[in-house]
């Protein structure tokens, strides 16, 4: 099995550490975060901006792009990075998640997955090979393998033919992927919600198929916190330290702080980039709703403690009017600072493991984040 990821340091007093995924497009230093670029765009950004936020890679939607516009229209342009013109690595879901939450009509049969389309009702079916070929066909540099998802809350029988089914379907993506020879690289998504028998049946299965990395699926979804982080602390003892871990969808920085602490290398989340448009933004002092009246006359920036270009250069009585008067720029600069306080964040966590003191960061983390708004 090819080398695709190192682990460079470790934190002494919790399960964190520092690595490197290698991929065609550089290296991503992990503990990593992923913004959401579903249609192969960071909503309000510029791909320039994102980069220059400290973004390592994007993630892009699958079964978004081979809605629209289309696996032919990207491959004409030479594949995904060519076409959005994105030269760091990208990150293909493989838009289970979607066919399983947006689309109606879902049937899940052992062969694949039968839904109609959420734009115009067509009717698709989807088996695990052609999650992959559409995958391949992108060009991404992390194609993740189609699992089989349950909501929150499912029975454990449900759960238990999920986890079986998803482990079928590893086997065969697995083998789709090896008939073309391919720089990407295939994750696999373990299932089984928060049943420890289940999750542990589900992480084996793939371990025997071996994946370059290992996402956990189907959690941060309203299972009990507790029990989510139980189930991190098991899997940690369970996957191989040589290999990254992926928590998918994971976006409180509460529960990231956490889970790094259990060992999990890569997230993405829709949080930052969503909740910019909505105006809500973080700070390192609690979360600021911009469009309070409070803030009609506050000269002061969104977080003083913040370098990103919104804070050096604006008020929040400035963004609240932008806001309010519904101008794009409100959404431009809400997005380049709720992203900036993720990946800065993210920066100053890969620095404390290196230097051996995660959890002394954690702490302070989560104190500053219990302050009230500002
Ligand atoms: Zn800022």
């Amino acid at each position: 099995m090819r080398k695709t990821f190192a682990v460079t340091a470790r934190d002494t007093s919790s399960a964190a550490r520092t690595g490197k995924i290698r991929t065609p497009h550089g290296d991503i230093e992990t503990p990593a975060f992923a913004p959401v670029a579903s249609q192969g765009t960071v909503k309000a950004l510029l791909h320039e901006q994102v980069e220059n936020l400290g973004a390592q890679l994007i993630l892009v939607n699958a079964y978004h792009l081979y809605l629209r516009p289309g696996l032919e229209t990207i491959a004409e342009s030479g594949g995904i990075h060519d076409f959005i013109s994105w030269p760091k690595p990208i990150l293909s879901d493989s838009g289970g998640f979607q066919i399983y939450s947006l689309t109606p009509l879902v049937k899940v049969t052992p062969e694949g997955v039968k839904f109609s389309s959420h734009l115009d009702g067509t009717k698709i079916f989807l088996r695990p090979e052609d999650v992959v070929d559409i995958q391949q066909s992108l060009g991404t540099d992390i194609a993740m393998a189609l699992d089989y998802f349950l909501p929150f809350p499912s029975t454990k029988a449900r759960l238990k033919e999920a986890v079986k089914l998803t482990s079928l379907w590893a086997r065969r993506s697995k083998d789709r992927f090896l008939e073309k020879p391919a720089r990407q690289q295939l994750w696999g998504i373990t299932q089984g919600s928060v049943f420890w028998d289940l999750r542990q049946q589900s992480i084996e299965d793939l371990l025997a198929i071996e994946f370059d990395g290992y996402a956990l699926g189907g959690l941060g979804i309203g299972e009990p916190k507790a029990e989510l982080m139980e189930t991190l602390e098991k899997a940690d003892g369970l996957l191989p330290r040589d290999r990254p871990r992926y928590l998918m969808g994971m976006g409180y920085v509460e529960d990231i702080v956490e889970a790094i602490d259990r060992g999990i290398d890569l997230f993405d989340c829709v949080l930052p980039t969503r909740n910019a448009r909505n105006g809500t933004l973080f700070s390192s002092r609690g979360k600021i709703v911009i469009k309070n009246q409070k803030y009609a006359r506050d000269k002061r920036p969104i977080d003083a403690e913040c370098g990103c270009y919104t804070c050096r250069h604006f008020s929040r009585a400035y963004l609240r009017h932008l806001y309010e008067r519904e101008e794009i720029s409100s959404a431009v600069l809400n997005t380049i600072h709720n992203l900036f306080f993720y990946l800065d964040i993210f920066h100053k966590i890969r620095q404390s493991i290196a230097l051996d003191s995660y959890r002394e960061l954690k702490r302070q983390l989560l104190n500053q984040l219990k302050e009230s708004e500002p």
